[in-house]
């Protein structure tokens, strides 16, 4: 396995240090709803603390437009929570443009990056300036490593030494364990709403694992292309033929695939809409119902098909889990992997929606490893260069 430079190795002592960090978090009102990240990234924090280096945050949070501040999208409530989790005073730094001598054991957060000209261009000149800030870069923003924006990659380059803070290390070597690290049986799941943001990891997965449980709205263009009725489900037209490859190269590759047979059904989109189960497989599927949850048949097959895996990665809920009708599909799943890993499986649940649902599903403290990754993830498993690991690495 490739190894990331490790701050453990840093001299920190008196040093300033650049930490990127992804406090791209919600916030409804003010108020933080999932501070996931920001907990995420406290080891670190303490770490270069405790070793007696001074630290500068930065991340950015939301869409501002590109180079513009944007009070709705200011990291001001993230530093009042920093505070709080820290337990500590959290300085500001209102303007990267002007640097000052950040002194051993403070520690700074910097306003939205995004606020300044440059960032998401990977621009050169921003990275010369937030570069004054510091003796050396962390890069601890395992969310953001897919972008080549001025202060994951340009930035990275231009400090004399560059570390992996302990989220990044974290996120990469249990990436590595459903990459290179495999135990079999290896089981991927995978759901969700749209099969072409899932094609490369299945691409890349594919030759690796041994049984492949495809589930969530995605699940219904692999049904279609297997001339399965599916009413009004979510159908992505476009990718039907790239849903026939990949059933094809299972099949010749010799890998177990699981696909519905049923679904929970209604015939519109809503929470409180009327639940009905229907199959697939004997052609019963009625026209005008879609597909919202893996029926009952379907949760038991996946029972029997996920027991005795020892490597599990799932991404992807299996229906729409936000609402309670739809939800029974990701917490059965969710409970057969918690009971797998709770046997000495090894699980990975993350990218997009995921980690959301294993939340709302309570089986975060049972699974071996929760990504917060969504998109830098999912490019990961892909088999892509990150550009914020290619830049550490450099
Ligand atoms: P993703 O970000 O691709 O993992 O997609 C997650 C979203 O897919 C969630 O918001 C789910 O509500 C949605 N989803 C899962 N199954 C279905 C389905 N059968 N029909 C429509 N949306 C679904």
């Amino acid at each position: 396995m490739q190894r990331l430079p490790s701050l453990r190795n840093a001299s920190l002592k008196g040093k300033r240090a650049f930490v990127r960090v992804d406090f791209n978090v919600p916030i409804e009102d003010g108020k933080i709803t999932d501070d996931r990240r920001i907990r995420g990234a406290l080891p670190t924090i303490n770490y270069l603390l405790e070793s007696g280096a001074g630290v500068v945050l930065c991340s950015h949070l939301g869409r501002p437009k590109d180079g513009q501040p944007d009070p709705k999208h200011s990291l001001a409530p993230v530093r009042a929570h920093l505070e709080t989790l820290l337990r500590r005073t959290v300085g500001w730094i209102e303007d990267p443009f002007k640097p000052f001598a950040v002194q051993p054991g403070e520690v700074y957060l910097m306003e939205n990056i995004r606020f300044f000209p440059g960032e998401t261009k990977n621009d050169t000149e921003l990275a010369r300036a937030l570069a004054e800030w510091a003796d050396l870069y962390v890069s601890d923003a395992f969310g953001s490593l897919h972008r080549a924006h001025a202060s994951v990659e340009a930035l990275a380059r231009f400090l004399p030494e560059r570390y992996a803070g302990f989220l990044v290390e974290a996120e990469w070597e249990n990436a590595q364990r459903v990459l290179t690290q495999i135990q079999s049986p290896y089981l991927v799941v995978v759901g969700g709403a749209k099969v072409s943001d899932k094609l490369p990891l299945l691409q890349n997965l594919l030759p690796r694992l041994d049984r492949l449980l495809i589930g969530g709205g995605m699940s219904y263009t692999f049904l279609f292309a297997l001339n399965q009725p599916i009413g009004r489900s979510l159908l992505e037209k476009e990718q039907v033929e790239a849903a026939r490859h990949i059933l094809a190269e299972a099949e010749r590759l010799s890998k177990k695939v699981l696909l519905p047979v049923d679904s929970v059904a209604a015939t519109e989109f809503s929470a409180g809409a009327p639940a009905r189960v229907f199959r697939h497989d004997d052609g019963t599927f009625p026209e005008e119902y879609m597909g919202l949850d893996i029926g009952p048949a379907t949760i038991q097959a996946a029972a029997q098909f996920i027991t005795g895996s020892r490597t599990i990665l799932w991404n992807g809920p299996m229906g729409v889990f936000e609402w309670e009708a739809f939800r029974q599909g990701t917490q059965k799943v969710a409970e057969f992997i918690a009971a797998e890993t709770a046997t000495g499986a090894y699980s990975l649940v993350g990218g997009g929606d995921t980690a959301a649902a294993a939340e709302v599903v309570g089986v975060t403290e049972k699974v071996s490893f929760i990504s917060t990754g969504g998109g830098a993830l999912l490019e990961l498993l892909s088999g892509e260069t990150l550009p914020g690991i290619a830049a550490l690495l450099s």
